[in-house]
């Protein structure tokens, strides 16, 4: 990470591929801790989040040297618990190899098993970060009862998706917006009912249509949010999860209909996977990495190969350019 962009991130700008560090992975000082070489790394949006002044407050800390989320494995180690060929999962260094640590609260890293038949890559998606946020979100606010509608927007990506999969499994008549017809096809390839591209559909109108909404899954926030308010039931559920419409940008949107959450009484749960983590981690690592093995639950990634090609692939997560949850393959075992 080199600089603070005031709009989408720019490769070789806000961040930059430095090949001038080095390590001596035989002899690196280890002071009890591990030495992972990094397999893959995620490009997940609360990164552009992390790029900004070192003062203002936000649920993760600012980008210093850049911390995303991956999979490595352990070559040497001194710690009880992480044996050398071991895989881990959790904050790597945006690097080839790093000496992590476990001890960063939710996100340290942490051994895992990769289930038969599902790659380590699954781990920073479906099976890893994005996936805990939807089946934890889902499971403590959703409150969901079949029969009832549910809006996902962002349906076509990681967490959006899997919320599809598990409203579908619930009896759910389920909506789902995303940017391109591939992805519409995608949300409904995963079960979702009525999807539709709001590049091109205005998203009001469809609401209009296929509501009222029990539940919104809010992936993207601004006018989709101020749509989705429009046409809730009384008593809908609004879990926030994101906004991803306003991360690159400082102006707002004029919402016109903030009046209607009381008068519909709408319950909005803004969460934090890091909140919900320790009531639900477990059982999503006995649920989902088994689902998503056998193929019960759908994934979708797109890879970047090449550490060198990170900058270019979070600004695509940024500006939508990414098919399916964005992993960076850094190094083959
Ligand atoms: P995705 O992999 O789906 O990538 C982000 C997608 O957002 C893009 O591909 C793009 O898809 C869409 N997007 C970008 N700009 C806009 C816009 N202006 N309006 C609508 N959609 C836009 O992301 P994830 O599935 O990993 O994450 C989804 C959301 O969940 C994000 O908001 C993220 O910040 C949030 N999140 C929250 C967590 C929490 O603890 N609360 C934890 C993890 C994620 P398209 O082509 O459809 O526009």
């Amino acid at each position: 990470f080199n600089e603070i962009p005031s709009g989408f991130p720019e490769p070789g700008k806000t961040t930059v591929y430095d090949t001038s560090k080095t390590i001596d992975l035989e002899n690196v000082p280890l002071n009890g801790g591990v030495l992972v070489k990094t397999l893959v790394l995620s490009a997940d949006p609360y990164m552009r989040v992390q790029m900004r002044e070192a003062d203002i407050e936000s649920y993760m800390p600012p980008f210093i040297v850049g911390q995303p989320l991956g999979v490595g494995k352990i070559l040497r180690s001194e710690r009880d618990g992480f044996k050398p060929g071991g895989y881990v999962y959790g904050l790597l260094d945006h690097a080839e190899y790093s000496l992590p640590s476990p001890d960063v609260p939710v996100f340290g890293i942490r051994v895992f098993n990769p289930e038969p038949g599902l790659q380590y890559s699954a781990y920073v998606g479906a099976g890893g970060m994005p996936g805990q946020t939807s089946y934890y979100g889902w499971k403590e606010y959703a409150n969901a009862k079949a029969g009832e509608t549910v809006f996902v927007s962002g349906g076509a990506g990681p967490v959006g998706s899997l919320v599809i999969q598990l409203a579908k499994q619930d009896g759910l008549k389920v909506i789902a917006s995303a940017g391109s017809d591939e992805k519409v096809q995608f949300c409904k390839d995963v079960g979702a009912d009525v999807v539709f591209n709001y590049k091109t559909t205005s998203t009001l109108d469809i609401l209009r249509q296929e509501g009222p909404l029990n539940i919104y899954w809010d992936n993207v926030g601004g006018t989709t949010l101020d749509a989705a308010i429009e046409n809730a039931a009384n008593h809908a559920r609004f879990l926030e999860c994101g906004a991803i419409s306003q991360y690159n940008s400082k102006d707002g949107v004029n919402m016109k209909n903030l009046d209607q959450i009381y008068a519909r009484r709408i319950t909005l749960y803004g969460f934090l996977i890091s909140d919900l983590a320790p009531k639900w981690e477990e059982e999503f690592y006995k649920v989902i990495p088994k689902k998503l093995a056998s193929g019960e639950f759908k994934f979708r990634e797109d890879i970047t190969t090449g550490l060198e090609n990170s900058g270019q692939a979070i600004r695509d997560v940024q500006i939508g350019a990414n098919t399916g949850k964005k992993v960076i393959v850094v190094a083959q075992e």
